[in-house]
């Protein structure tokens, strides 16, 4: 809760149980209609370079999943970014359910299905 970059950020207010479900959130969010055709949002950092991190419209409309490790931080959860938005309306976090397997894991595990998928159509 000190690190500056996360006091714009605003919690979606559900629970979400599962990770579709919260897609599914965001994308309505950002006004992406069911089987619109996004493109990859690839990994920065050097844990999720060469990583399908999520998926966007544009560079300004995107959402991507992640995993906070930290004690008593998200979890498992989609930032949704649209910054056409005003800056406090322009980041939001959709927190997931924590599930069966780790949350850590449950992410990795769906960005390389992502990773490998998006590899076949080059
Ligand atoms: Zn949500």
């Amino acid at each position: 809760m000190t690190d500056p970059r996360e006091t714009r950020e605003r919690k979606c207010k559900v629970l979400h149980p599962t990770m579709p479900d919260a897609i599914r959130c965001a994308e309505r969010n950002l006004g992406i209609a069911p089987g619109q055709k996004l493109q990859p949002y690839w990994g920065t950092t050097s844990q999720n370079a060469g990583m399908i991190v999520g998926w966007q419209v544009s560079p300004r409309k995107r959402w991507r999943l992640d995993y906070d490790a930290s004690p008593g931080g998200k979890g498992p959860h989609i930032n949704e970014e649209n910054f056409d938005n005003p800056p406090h309306l322009a980041k939001t976090a959709h927190l997931i359910a924590r599930p069966a397997i780790s949350g850590e894991l449950q992410v990795i595990l769906q960005q390389k299905k992502w990773t490998s998928a998006g590899s076949v159509e080059k």
